[in-house]
Order: structure tokens, then C-alpha cells, then sequence
């Protein structure tokens, strides 16, 4: 089994990750069963995963061919509905991994659309400019299964080139960010009486859709920068399938590779024994009494957050991500952890810390420092 495309935060698909991301929205739309719904004209009868694995494989939406038109025009205003092509691939997404979304095109009302330009806006110009070569565009849909799903473009030698990234509008439209960050940060813990999570990023002022809308797309970005750039391994590649990670300076400060179990394990697993128990937005696996010693493991590591936590390639986003937000505009990130109503645990972002140094390097080389 590949490690999953990436579908993040009530969405990426990196193993994990894609079943994490399609429950939260389930979570988050409780109220909505998902029913599954026949969706006209695609390739494959509903149930169809073998089917669906084959028309994915040369997709239309995974051949730059198919972008041209969107890559002629500035970065900046390659966002919009999914392109039929693009909403076909994720509905047979879904029909592989079982999952009953439909995804279907969604128009973004002026309100969203404005904060979505917004928060790409207010992104320091120099990260934007990393995305013009690579980033086929922001596309949205609803019912998408997810908040978030990256994958890549292949060039006419068949590589990972580019990436196009796709958001749930449905989802989004609810969003603040500290709410947000808090409900995603909680996933991982079943509810206990007594025990509080709080995730803070940003300041009350700043506390909007846009800015919650800004750090998904962020940890998006993060997937779309990794492309080509021997950040981690292919996350369309089974572990097993991994040659040496020599080229993966990224990857191996914090992972490395079971080929005979077939799995990435982190560096820290012998100190940090709730990292493989930790999964996010799909059914909790740790208890709330166990939130304190799951942050005072995570500070012996070199990972950013506990999400980071979970795969190499959210690793790599989540970084991306806090660093952008916390180092090159200054923005706040911290977790506090309460039992009866006084703090036990808190976790700042680890950058000039000596845990995240290492990291630290390799992001100002490839996104630059603080100006
Ligand atoms: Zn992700």
C-alpha cells in the first residue's frame, strides 16, 4: 500500500493521512451523512476500485499537457472551480479508497473568494514566488471527502513536476482560526472531563476565516514545494519500494525506512511512544490524560507539531508551514494543555530552538530567513 496522496487536515492522503483528512470533514458535517451519490459520466461504475485505479494512472489531471493554458497566467490567479477533468480524478480517488464524497465543482461566493485572495496576499511575496513554476493552481469543490488533497503533475518523462491543490469550499466557509486549529489539534485525543486543548494562531485581531484559510492552504503549499525537490520520498511509493534516502536530507532528520514492514518509522519512536498511536481527525486512539506526556514526547523530537508527527510528508508541510507563519510573519503558535482549569503542558513552535535547528537550516536555504 503507497504512502496515500496527500488529502490534509480534514484532508491529505498520506495513508493516514487521506482517511485523517475524509473523517474530519465527516466530523466536522456530523450533522450530514455523506451519502454516496452517482455522479454522471464518470469512467467507472461506483464501486469500481480496480477500475478506478487503472483511469487514474496517465489521468488527464496528472498530465501537464492538460494545465498549459492555467500555468500561461500569473500563480496568483490560477484559482478557481475544479476543471471537469480535476473533479473526475477525485471522484475515482474517492471510489478507490472507499470513500462515499462526491466531489463536484464548487463557485466560491464573493465573501469566500475574497478571503481565499486575501490569504494568498498577505503571503511574503518571495513564498508566493516559489509557487509560480510549480503550483497548476488552487481549485475547489465541496463534498471533496477532505479540507485539503494535493497531488502531483508528471512531465512527459513521467516525474512529479507540479501540483495542483484543492479545497473544500464547504468546509472553509465555516472556518475561524484558532477554532479550527483547536478542534484539529484535539483529533487525536477522545474527549476526558477535566483535560482542555487549546491551539493558538493567531492573535484575537487576526482570529478570521481568512487567516484559517491561510494556514491550510500553507500546509498544502508545503506539499506542493516538496515536489521535485528531494525533500521526502514520493508519497506515491510504498516504503518498501524506497532506495536509499541519501538525497533526502529533510526526511532523514527525522525518519527512516522499514522495508521489511513496509512502514517509515521516526528516530524518536523509542522516547515518543504515542507517535504511532497518534492518529488525527479519525477516531482518537490516545486518551485526554494522555495530552501532557504526548507533548512532553513530542519536545524531545525534532518535529514542529504533532501532526508533523504522523508521515514524512506532513512532516514537511507542517514545517513549511509554521515556519512561514511563525518565523517570516511573526504569527503566533502555541499549544496549552489544562487539567481542571490550570495549565499542565504548553508547546511553543520549536524555530531557534535547538530540537528544530536542523530543520530550522534547511528551510531558510530553500524558503529563505526572516527579513
Ligand atoms: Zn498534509
Amino acid at each position: 500500500m503507497s504512502e496515500t496522496l496527500p488529502r490534509c487536515g480534514p484532508g491529505l492522503r498520506l495513508s493516514s493521512v487521506r482517511a485523517i483528512a475524509r473523517l474530519a470533514i465527516t466530523a466536522l458535517f456530523a450533522l450530514q451523512p455523506v451519502a454516496a451519490q452517482e455522479v454522471a459520466g464518470l469512467p467507472c461504475a461506483d464501486v469500481d476500485k480496480e477500475c478506478a485505479q487503472q483511469a487514474m494512472k496517465h489521468h488527464a489531471a496528472g498530465r501537464i499537457d492538460t494545465w498549459r493554458t492555467m500555468l500561461s497566467v500569473p500563480v496568483a490567479e490560477r484559482i478557481g472551480p475544479a476543471p471537469p477533468y480535476l473533479v473526475e480524478y477525485l471522484n475515482l480517488d474517492n471510489i478507490l479508497n472507499g470513500y462515499p464524497e462526491r466531489p463536484r465543482a464548487a463557485t466560491l461566493d464573493a465573501g469566500l473568494l475574497a478571503d481565499v485572495r486575501g490569504a494568498i496576499a498577505d503571503l511574503p511575496a518571495a513564498i508566493w514566488n516559489l509557487f509560480g513554476d510549480r503550483l497548476v493552481g488552487v481549485y475547489f469543490v465541496d463534498g471533496l471527502g477532505g479540507t485539503g488533497y494535493t497531488d502531483y503533475v508528471f512531465d512527459a518523462q513521467g516525474k512529479p513536476a507540479k501540483g495542483f491543490v484543492v479545497l473544500d469550499a464547504a468546509v472553509l466557509a465555516g472556518q475561524r482560526a484558532n477554532a479550527w486549529a483547536t478542534w484539529k489539534e484535539n483529533t487525536p485525543f477522545a474527549p476526558g472531563a477535566g483535560y482542555r486543548l487549546d491551539a493558538r494562531i493567531e492573535a484575537d485581531d487576526n482570529d478570521n476565516r481568512r487567516n484559517a484559510i491561510q494556514y491550510i492552504l500553507l500546509h498544502e503549499l508545503g506539499h506542493v514545494l516538496s515536489i521535485g525537490a528531494d525533500i521526502h520520498p514520493l508519497w506515491n511509493l510504498s516504503p518498501k519500494e524506497i532506495g536509499s534516502t541519501a538525497r533526502y536530507p529533510f526526511f532523514n532528520l527525522s525518519w527512516i525506512v522499514d522495508r521489511e514492514a513496509d512502514k517509515y518509522r521516526s528516530r524518536f519512536d523509542a522516547n515518543f511512544p504515542q507517535r504511532t498511536s497518534t492518529v488525527y481527525y479519525f477516531g482518537a486512539k490516545l486518551a485526554a490524560a494522555d495530552m501532557a506526556a504526548t507533548y512532553a514526547s513530542l519536545k524531545l523530537t525534532n518535529f514542529p507539531s504533532l501532526y508533523a508527527a504522523t508521515a514524512p510528508g506532513d512532516d514537511f508541510a507542517e514545517s513549511f508551514a509554521s515556519y512561514v507563519h511563525v518565523v517570516l510573519m511573526q504569527r503566533p503558535w502555541q499549544i496549552t494543555i489544562r487539567h481542571e482549569g490550570k495549565p499542565v503542558a504548553s508547546l511553543r513552535a520549536c524555530w531557534g530552538e535547538p530540537r528544530c535547528a536542523e530543520k530550522h537550516k534547511l528551510l531558510e536555504q530553500l524558503v529563505g530567513r526572516a527579513s
